[in-house]
């Protein structure tokens, strides 16, 4: 029997194989399913649905447009992974290497700038210090300045230590592509989606609000994070 301890639990999203799986690509919140006159069953922001429109929009997203566009991908991988067994484990690994590239120097940029602010901050630390000592700065001021200080030195300790967490995810191994091979290559064939098929396969997905393509035409960005290998093309 096959025992899927990632399996989410809900009773509203019984009927929904994304559920907990998707999220808005605005404000981070799952995305939930809605009906529209009975037939048409869509997924919207669910910070929308419960907070309103100022705090994030509609993102409504067919459910079939959706079912449709991550069948199609995971037939896909399944078809590459069988049919080219000897070139898919350098192709995933370079194919997520672009995207963790970016990410990679995003977080890097970030850690410079936290780092940069953190020294700075703590000179300031000093100086009110030797300010106060020597008599330019009454004890009120010092306290208040000292507080707040303290508090951006902590943020900022913390936002770095986060960073480099993050960059250390960032770096792909081979142990993990192959993996995300194991898993898609037991199945012969994928021909529905299932909570647990996904759940195994998948990580997130993450929907963007609709936007007019350059030839006038409305497009949702979808984004597929496969589990062990991110996003791939
Ligand atoms: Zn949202």
């Amino acid at each position: 029997m096959h025992i899927n301890s990632r399996k989410r639990q809900s009773k509203k999203g019984a009927d929904n194989v994304f559920a907990g799986l998707v999220f808005c690509g605005e404000c981070g919140w799952t995305l939930c399913t809605a009906n529209c006159k009975k037939q048409a069953k869509y997924l919207r922001c669910n910070k929308y649905s419960v907070r309103g429109k100022t705090a994030c929009s509609l993102h409504f997203t067919p459910f079939k447009l959706l079912y449709g566009v991550v069948l199609l991908r995971l037939q896909y991988w399944l078809l590459e992974v069988h049919q080219n067994q000897d070139k898919i484990l350098d192709r995933l690994l370079q194919s997520g290497e672009r995207q963790r590239e970016t990410e990679r120097k995003h977080y890097e940029k970030e850690i410079q700038r936290a780092t940069k602010r953190k020294k700075d901050v703590d000179r300031l630390f000093v100086k009110t210090y030797e300010d106060f000592a020597c008599g330019r700065l009454d004890e009120e001021n010092y306290e208040m300045l000292r507080t707040k200080y303290r508090n951006e030195q902590i943020q900022l300790a913390d936002q770095i230590s986060q960073y480099e967490e993050k960059l250390t995810d960032t770096k792909a191994t081979e142990e993990n592509v192959r993996k995300w091979i194991d898993l898609i290559s037991k199945y012969s064939e994928i021909n529905e989606l299932t909570a647990p098929l996904l759940n195994e396969l998948i990580d997130k997905i993450v929907v963007h609000e609709k936007r007019i393509d350059t030839d006038g035409k409305p497009t949702i960005d979808i984004e597929i994070y496969y589990r062990f290998v991110g996003r791939i093309d």
